[in-house]
């Protein structure tokens, strides 16, 4: 028989062509019947979908039959009818059956309903499930959303480095990258490690952020952003931190707080109808399975313009509550670093809509943001999320050189290797924005999914590195 063009289930269940013959691939989900007929829901990964594929027993092998598990790779040619019972328009009365590949019976995704617990033991094989196979075509559509979002408004994608020498936020939890022999390592005079024989002839590290190299590429093609992937070597096993994840950090020249707000807001309201107008299917599965106010959460961030709110009136807020006998794990006063359960309080329980929180004391921010007038506080903004806390983190930038200086000098930040970013403030300086969005926070937001090894494929975290 003359080979049919393969077509992909999402197609399949478009078109109207009833009668038309037809060759879908895909896994068997499930296999039931009787005794004459075998009802096959067949999935090829590109929706959310299943084919169903009718098969009269009497015209096939009784020994490929057989073969015909849950798990099992099969090319079917068949005609393509219209369905009644299905749950499904279009359905696969199949002619012909190759089974490509068989499904040992160790499978561990026998039946439905495995706990997401015992799926990331078999995240090599998770990405086969409903639930999956719903996050990472999700995850697809925002990395694109994202590249579209900024294409249209005239940013440039540029690529900063993963490997770096300078340590951004002049913090120790950076993974190490060396190709020295630990076993023997050559020390100097006084006992330090030596790291002139290392791959670079310095130490270096894997980057926790590209923003100081997308400033150099702000102050010279205006807007950029960069999208890569980024390491953190913190040691806190929470449903919201991983040791690599990525994050979108646009820098824009002559951007100011304002400025860099309400880009923050147009940026992530873009990306959350890009998944309600495109990813719908996949939101909605999510939405019934796990979370029912999803969909209701998503067209609300999308309705609701986002509170500005200086960060001294949010301790102001916390401390009412407190006072009225709310009661949070971590104490609340001036100067503290809000911890998740403080910023959703704001979010969740007294603005109910998202929060972008500004000038935060300088204590608890980065060197490079922007001193305020009043000598205590920078201008950053925090932007924080309904389940989530922080989703964004960012800042007008220092553009003076010599205010800049100051504090580093004043953190002790060894400036050694940053030479050139301090050249941007020597050679025409500028006033610049931006920020950094994680990306698997968004997609947290997105899929309602509560932990974030749920939305990337092969989650790194302490003690964890498999696949
Ligand atoms: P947090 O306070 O939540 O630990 P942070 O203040 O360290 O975050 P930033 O340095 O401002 O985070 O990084 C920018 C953004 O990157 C954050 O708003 C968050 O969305 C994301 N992010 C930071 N750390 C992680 C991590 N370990 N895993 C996943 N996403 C992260
Ligand atoms: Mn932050």
């Amino acid at each position: 028989m003359e080979k049919i063009r393969r077509t992909k289930v999402v197609d399949l269940l478009k078109r109207e062509d009833f009668g038309a013959m037809v060759n879908v691939k895909g896994w068997v989900r499930t296999r039931r019947g009787s005794k004459q007929v075998s009802f096959i829901a067949l999935n090829d990964g590109s929706t959310i979908h299943n084919v169903q594929v009718v098969v009269d027993l009497a015209q096939f092998d009784e020994e490929m039959l057989k073969l015909i598990t849950t798990g099992a790779c099969l090319s079917v040619d068949g005609v393509m009818v219209e369905s009644v019972g299905s749950g499904q328009r279009v359905e696969v009365q199949a002619r012909e059956i190759e089974v490509l590949g068989t499904c040992d019976s160790s499978y561990p995704l026998q039946k439905k309903g495995h706990s997401l617990e015992f799926l990331r033991e078999v995240a090599h094989l998770r990405p086969r499930t409903n639930t999956f196979g719903a996050v990472f075509r999700i995850r697809h559509n925002m990395a694109i959303a994202i590249h579209k979002f900024f294409h249209e408004k005239g940013f440039f994608y540029f690529h900063t480095p993963i490997i770096t020498a300078s340590d951004c936020e002049g913090a120790g939890q950076m993974f190490q990258v060396t190709t020295m022999n630990l076993y023997n390592l050559k020390r100097d005079e006084r006992g330090s490690i030596s790291y002139d024989d290392d791959f670079f002839g310095k130490q270096a590290s894997l980057t926790v952020s590209g923003q100081l190299e997308g400033e150099l590429a702000a102050t010279a093609l205006g807007s950029i952003y960069t999208f890569g992937p980024t390491f953190r070597a913190e040691n806190s096993n929470t449903p919201r931190h991983l040791a690599e994840f990525w994050m979108i950090e646009p820098e824009v020249a002559f951007n100011d707080i304002i400025d860099n707000m309400d880009l923050a807001e147009e940026f992530i309201k873009y990306c959350v109808k890009w998944a309600l107008d495109n990813c719908m299917d996949d939101v909605k599965f999510l939405n019934d399975m796990f979370d029912k106010e999803l969909i209701e959460r998503l067209q609300g961030v999308l309705e609701k313009d986002f509170v500005r709110l200086p960060y001294t009136e949010g301790i102001k807020i916390l401390e009412e509550a407190v006072a009225k006998g709310h009661k949070f794990e971590f104490p609340v006063y001036w100067g503290v670093d809000l911890a998740s359960e403080h910023e959703r309080y704001l979010v969740e329980n007294h603005f109910k809509r998202p929060v972008i929180l500004t000038d935060y004391p300088k204590e608890i921010k980065a060197f490079y943001m922007k001193l305020n007038e009043d000598g205590k506080t920078v201008r950053a903004m925090d932007v924080l999320f309904p389940k989530i806390g922080e989703i964004i983190g960012g800042s007008e930038r220092e553009s003076d050189y010599d205010k800049l200086m100051t504090r580093i000098e004043e953190l002790h930040i060894p400036m050694k290797d940053m030479w050139w970013y301090l050249d941007t403030r020597k050679f025409g300086t500028c006033p610049h924005a931006g920020f950094g969005l994680g990306f698997e926070r968004l997609l947290l937001f997105v899929t309602g999914m509560a932990n974030i090894r749920d939305v990337i494929p092969f989650p790194r975290t302490p003690r964890n590195a498999d696949f």
